[in-house]
């Protein structure tokens, strides 16, 4: 079976990215979170057999990322560099981030196509010079308006701040460049209307629809206050706003205006995975700037929700002090992988917590998949000398598992693959798991085990079949979330001589009943996910 992909035009890449990260600090939770869904995104799409771009990157430039570095007595880009070459990329290869490119926006493949961008929008007459004046905030780097302000309270009583940052916003003036955002509300509109899933979730869509509804503003794309940035091309007293500079990398990665072949084959995006925070960049700005400049427009823009810290334990940090290693010391890095996107519908508000995460590490991984594996593989070996037995005959019993199967690849497919919704196509795989400990459970090998009848044997060895071929589809599924425990179980199993390695298993026939051959080596390995001796702070 031969995969094509959904909604990619032929030839092109499935094209996903995550937002690239301001690189004023480490990597954090949060920043975790979507990189790893972009991976397990980009990974269920290579086993549909598709050809796959994933993209993350670092924003490297504006006032944020110049405070910093002064604060810390240092040129930017030499803060940048440090940061960069001493924990963004190592975390990713912790992680198994399986990404195809890393763009950082201070290369020079990155900024002179940014000037050739802006250049071009100038020429067009989608950029004019004028004077704003407005309350800025530093965090967002973005103006805001004055209807969104909070009211301060406290230490900050008598100001405004960013209903973001929760922070003062400063008034600024400056003359700047500005692009002709509000020409652009109605045909925005227009899109959204006529591609209802641009925007995911609904909550999002919303948020955007509104917010256009109300009309735009004009955009001020140009600094002239501090020099950290991509000069414009015709006035280097400015350099080009942040988020300008910063979106266009989704373009300049994959060879815009440098090679026509490589950028034909991969953009626009499929999917821009991104925070809630940054929906307005993403879902207004963005396509507009390429409307402009006569581009195509990206598949959909998913924003996931705010990542809150709850439980106990944890309740004195917040979001930024949880480092994602002080996690995958304890759980692994694949129940990393894995816990955010279980336990948190992708889009919605969610919170991390170690006693969630212990939990649920304990019951679903350890107990109901980590334990079947390991029951399994010894009763092979126990009653079969570790070779695979024939199934026999195939009774109801059987028939439900088949047919378990078949549904929960179909639904994980098109949860995970069609709809990004990672936690329902995971909650379809571990129903599966369930249904094949119950199929156990009430099969009783360890019984029939006892009859040393011909009838006996058979039976045996068809419970222990329909178990072990169970497994063989639950590590191709789980494959994309937790590569390092699938690839164990792969082995254990005994799947790669006759199947190949267990990157190459196409999603599609995960359900295919009877791929793993009789004769197959099994054997038992270690825990694929060992019991939790203790917990920090217990
Ligand atoms: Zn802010």
């Amino acid at each position: 079976m031969v995969a094509t992909g959904s909604g990619t035009k032929s030839g092109k890449a499935f094209y996903v990215t995550t937002p690239i990260y301001y690189v004023n600090d480490a990597p954090h939770l949060g920043h975790a979170y979507t990189t790893v869904a972009g991976d397990v995104l980009t990974r269920w799409h290579r086993q549909r057999g598709e050809r796959v771009w994933f993209l993350t990157g670092t924003d490297e430039h504006g006032q944020k990322v110049l405070r910093t570095a002064e604060s810390k007595g240092v040129s930017p880009q030499e803060w940048c560099d440090k940061l960069v070459e001493e924990a963004w990329k190592p975390l990713w290869q912790h992680l198994e981030i399986a990404n195809d490119d890393f763009i950082r926006t201070t290369e020079k493949r990155h900024t002179d196509r940014v000037r050739e961008f802006v250049q071009d929008l100038y020429d067009k007459g989608e950029i004019y010079k004028g004077g704003y004046e407005g309350p800025y905030c530093v965090g967002c780097e973005e103006y805001k308006l004055p209807g969104e302000l909070l009211e301060g309270t406290g230490e900050n009583a008598g100001k405004q701040l960013c209903p973001i940052h929760k922070r003062p916003v400063e008034i600024l003036k400056e003359e700047n460049y500005f692009f002709r955002l509000s020409e652009y509300a109605d045909k925005l509109l227009a899109h959204y209307e006529a591609n209802p899933g641009f925007i995911q979730p609904e909550s999002a869509r919303n948020e955007v629809l509104s917010f256009v509804r109300q009309g735009l503003q004009d955009l001020s794309i140009s600094r002239s206050t501090f020099d950290w940035g991509v000069p414009v091309p015709w006035d280097d007293e400015h350099v080009i706003y942040v988020w300008v500079d910063a979106l266009l990398n989704y373009a300049t990665a994959v060879g815009y205006n440098q090679n026509q072949e490589t950028f034909d084959a991969s953009f626009p995006a499929d999917v821009h995975l991104i925070g809630k925070d940054i929906l307005r960049f993403h879902a207004v700005i963005w396509p507009a700037l390429l409307m402009a400049n006569g581009l195509p427009l990206p598949g959909r823009i998913v924003a996931n929700g705010w990542l809150l810290v709850g439980g106990e334990k944890m309740s004195k940090s917040n979001l930024t002090g949880i480092s994602p290693r002080q996690i995958t010391s304890h759980f692994g890095v694949d129940a990393f992988r894995w816990y955010l996107l279980r336990a948190i519908a992708y889009g919605q508000d969610g919170s991390f917590s170690w006693e969630d995460l212990a939990a649920r590490y304990t019951s679903e991984l350890a107990n109901d998949y980590g334990n079947l594996a390991s029951r399994v593989a010894a009763m092979v070996g126990k009653y079969f000398d570790g070779v695979l037995p024939e199934a026999s005959a195939d009774g109801d019993a059987e028939q439900a598992v088949h047919e378990g199967l078949a549904k929960a690849v179909a639904e994980a497919d098109r949860k995970i693959g069609d709809d990004v919704e990672f936690q329902a196509g995971l909650q379809a795989i571990f129903d599966f798991v369930k249904q094949v400990n119950g199929y156990i459970s009430e099969q009783e090998p360890w019984k029939v085990a006892k009859d040393d009848s011909p009838e006996a044997r058979a039976r045996l060895a068809t419970i222990l079949y329909t178990a072990a071929e169970s497994l063989r589809a639950v590590a191709v599924l789980l494959h994309p979330f937790m590569p390092a425990s699938s690839q164990k179980l792969w082995e254990s199993l005994g799947a790669e001589p006759a199947l190949g390695p267990l990157a190459d298993q196409r999603v599609q026939e995960a359900g295919e009943w009877g791929r793993l051959p009789a004769g197959s080596t099994v054997t038992k390995g270690a825990a694929l996910f060992p019991r939790l001796e203790e917990q920090p702070g217990a």
